[in-house]
């Protein structure tokens, strides 16, 4: 059995996101059922939508930042109950038996993890759909607590902006005496800043933009460089430990390889494809400096990381938009005229 749920859907690639009805499953035994509040808009929703990674199967209903009420639980779950204020990221699903999710590193199940959408359920064979949407049914075990104590609507980039730079921020012991620099100020550049700043660490932003220092700074950097300017990346050299590289599209990454020190690394999380133009192995030779990527982050390490901001009380900067703006809210991503996350108030779908 299912039951018929609002959303909003992309068709194609190159047509708008517009009001669709699907089918959700009722509830399994551990399955518990959000009705959505808040979802973000995270910057592989609009890739997803507009087919820029080629694996896109349309209608897709994208949002995986999404914050809401539980309205009922399955026989089987005991961890939640009707009311409480629970969140669901990325993921929906993993073969949870696999080293990888033993080790609750689900987002690297070997076996493929089930994204939040655009992917298909391996118990009914259903497709996934996401946040934007009026209400979602996740497994228990993927599914979050949110801390009550912080602003609800700013708590949705957590679960992917945050998430995605925080698992790196730990994967690399950052904390007091750390250097770390972000490249990109957008939704993941912000809350990389935030979330190192509260770590400890010394923080440095790398931007395009020089309309971006005052609200660097007033987000926890202690350096803002303009990477366009090749004085002031001369003079950061040989400076991080960690470079987390959020930039969404090919650019070119070899300015910023000299400004890791000795054994120093560089982790992609943006750009998903080839490093163009090539990168050259000279810096990593020289100073035996590492290039790496990070996908998301598990379960656990996610329900670390709401714990964390509720203790530090740490949110997103955010717009809330209604579900009609969409269309428009992604043109504005593209031309990174947002301040630093929208979010869908889903109260207005
Ligand atoms: P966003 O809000 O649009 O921010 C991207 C930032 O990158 C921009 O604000 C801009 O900052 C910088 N940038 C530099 N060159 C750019 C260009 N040519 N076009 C656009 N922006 C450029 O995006 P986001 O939501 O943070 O997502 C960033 C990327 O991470 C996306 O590709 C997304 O798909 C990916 N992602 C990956 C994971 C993962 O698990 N690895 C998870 C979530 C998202 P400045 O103006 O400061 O230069
Ligand atoms: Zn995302
Ligand atoms: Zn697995």
């Amino acid at each position: 059995m299912t039951q018929t749920v609002q959303g909003y859907a992309a068709h194609s690639h190159d047509t708008p996101l517009e009001p669709f009805s699907f089918e959700r499953r009722d509830p399994r035994p551990d399955d518990v059922v959000i009705d959505i509040l808040y979802t973000g808009v995270c910057h592989s929703d609009l890739h997803t939508a507009r087919n820029d990674w080629g694996f896109t199967t349309y209608p897709v209903v994208p949002g995986h930042e999404i914050v809401g009420r539980v309205t009922a639980v399955g026989s089987g779950v005991d961890k939640f109950k009707v009311g409480d204020l629970v969140g669901v990221g990325c993921l929906v699903d993993s073969c949870r038996e696999c080293e990888p999710c033993r080790n609750h590193l689900e987002q690297y199940c070997d076996n493929g993890f089930v994204a939040t959408y655009d992917s298909t359920d391996k118990h009914d064979g259903l497709r996934t759909y996401g946040g934007y949407s009026k209400s979602i049914t996740v497994s228990d075990a993927f599914v979050l607590k949110v801390p009550e104590n912080l602003d609800t609507k700013a708590v949705p980039p957590i679960l992917c902006a945050g998430i995605t730079t925080w698992s790196p921020l730990r994967r690399w012991k950052v904390g007091k005496g750390s250097k770390v620099a972000v490249v990109g100020l957008g939704g993941l550049g912000h809350m990389a800043i935030k979330l190192a700043h509260a770590l400890g660490a010394e923080v440095s932003l790398f931007s395009r933009s020089p309309g971006k220092a005052d609200d660097a700074y007033r987000l926890g950097a202690d350096k803002v460089i303009l990477s366009t300017d090749n004085a002031q990346m001369q003079a950061a050299a040989n400076q991080f430990d960690l470079i987390i590289d959020t930039v969404p599209y090919e650019h070119d990454v070899n300015p910023y390889m000299p400004t890791l020190k000795l054994d120093g690394t560089l982790v992609f999380v943006g750009l998903v494809g080839d490093i163009t133009p090539a990168l050259s192995t000279i810096p990593m030779l020289f100073k035996r400096r590492n290039v790496a990527g990070s996908l998301i982050g598990g379960l656990k390490e996610t329900q670390e990381l709401l714990d964390f901001c509720g203790e530090h009380n740490i949110v997103s900067d955010i717009e809330v938009i209604d579900m009609k703006d969409i269309n428009e809210a992604y043109e504005r991503m593209l031309k990174s005229d947002v301040k630093y996350r929208f979010v869908i108030d889903m109260a207005t779908l």
